[in-house]
């Protein structure tokens, strides 16, 4: 087991391409750290340089407490799995699980058997007992025989999955493993992986451009954007008090509502809504540009607009079973509304909007404009 410390870690590529400036990051030993931010970002070339494939052009990684910049991929023993799998296609499966192990073993592995056959044969046994056991947990038994085009794609991720278990590395990398699968697979897929972390409790690092992939998986996440480390912290943490607007917007689905604006005299005042800023929530009494953050869950949307603080026209329902997206108009603003069905509610009639603040947020202006504190911050 090991922890992972990335010491103001940075890339730029040939070209001038600066994916990753100056990471500081420490993961613990067993901790599930999700990098996961929009394409582009940074996250593949941040896991790639932990794992030894791309080559780092400032700062230091240490696996272990041991600073591996120079250090070979194969001798980092981090396993990494692949969002295209990359199994041998003339392999049977149980060759491609074990295939790590023997090229571990390789040197000394024909003197061995020539030498010691006897030695030689209680390794090979305890080689495939390894590989029935993990093909045992992840359900691929039945496959060991099968070669990989024989296989659905989420039989061929459990592979590649038991590949990387079988060699029980210190360090677990993951690559998007599950983009390539069906929704309802890859559900099924993300439990298997925190299942395979809490029985190994290996230090495992994931990469997504998914926020919600992140949030069922992560310990901790790392939001990243333009190269650069925007937040790190648990997903109540990136979700609850997001460190600026860009995390706010990136994390949590539907996106956060964001009303630019004016804070001036205990009031917000933009797009249409003025609203009454407890004090008790900003204590600080900001003033000046702001941006409001609302989420979805903390509007409250009523047929009845008569009376209502603010009044908006309803310009579509989405229904998603149980409760419903309501995207409101309230003059030029459009926010969007996650409430419990109302059957009142008509496309193209006016409803109510009363706004939750006890959640809410104010930003700094600009798209990536900071959180302003408010009273929680002061705990
Ligand atoms: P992500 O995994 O978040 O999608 P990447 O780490 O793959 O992002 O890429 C980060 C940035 O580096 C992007 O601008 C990408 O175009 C660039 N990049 C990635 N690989 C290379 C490369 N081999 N040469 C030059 N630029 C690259």
């Amino acid at each position: 087991m090991a922890s992972i410390e990335l010491n103001r870690v940075s890339k730029t590529y040939p070209g001038g391409v600066r994916a990753v400036q100056e990471a500081a990051l420490s993961f613990r030993d067993g901790e599930f750290v999700v990098l996961v931010g929009p394409s582009g970002c940074g996250k593949s070339t941040l896991l790639r340089m932990v794992a030894g494939l791309e080559g780092i052009t400032g700062g230091t990684v240490s696996i272990g407490g041991r600073v591996v910049n120079d250090l070979p991929p194969k001798d980092r023993d981090v396993a990494m799995v692949f969002q295209n799998y990359a199994l041998y296609p003339h392999m049977t499966v149980r060759r491609n699980m074990e295939f790590g192990l023997m090229r571990r073993r390789r040197h000394g592995g024909l003197l061995a058997r020539l030498l010691r056959p006897a030695e030689a044969a209680a390794e090979r046994r305890a080689i495939d007992a390894k590989v029935d056991a993990v093909a045992g947990t992840l359900g691929i038994g039945p496959l060991l025989g099968r070669l990989p085009r024989a296989l659905s794609g989420g039989q061929r991720q459990r592979v590649a999955l038991g590949r990387a278990l079988v060699r029980e590395p210190q360090v677990f990398l993951f690559d998007e493993p599950l983009s390539n699968l069906d929704a309802r697979l890859r559900i099924e897929m993300r439990a298997e992986i925190r299942e395979m972390h809490r029985r190994t409790r290996a230090t495992m690092v994931y990469v997504t451009h998914d926020q919600e992939e992140a949030m069922t998986l992560a310990d901790r996440m790392v939001v990243m954007k333009a190269g650069v480390v925007q937040q790190f912290g648990t997903p109540e943490e990136c979700y609850g008090r997001p460190a600026n607007r860009f995390v706010a917007g990136f994390v949590g689905m539907p996106v956060m509502n964001f009303v630019d604006g004016r804070a001036e005299g205990g009031a917000f005042e933009g797009g249409g809504l003025r609203l009454a800023l407890p004090a008790s929530r900003w204590p600080s009494a900001p003033s000046g540009p702001v941006a409001l953050g609302v989420r979805p869950g903390q509007l409250r949307v009523s047929a009845d607009a008569a009376g209502a603080a603010v009044t908006a026209e309803v310009r579509a329902i989405g229904r998603l079973g149980g409760r419903m997206d309501v995207v409101l108009a309230v003059g030029a603003t459009r926010l969007v509304a996650r409430i419990e069905n109302d059957a009142r509610l008509r496309e193209g009639a006016p409803a109510g909007v009363a706004v939750d603040l006890s959640a809410a947020h104010l930003f700094a202006p600009g798209e990536d404009g900071a959180r302003l504190p408010d009273a929680q911050d002061r705990r």
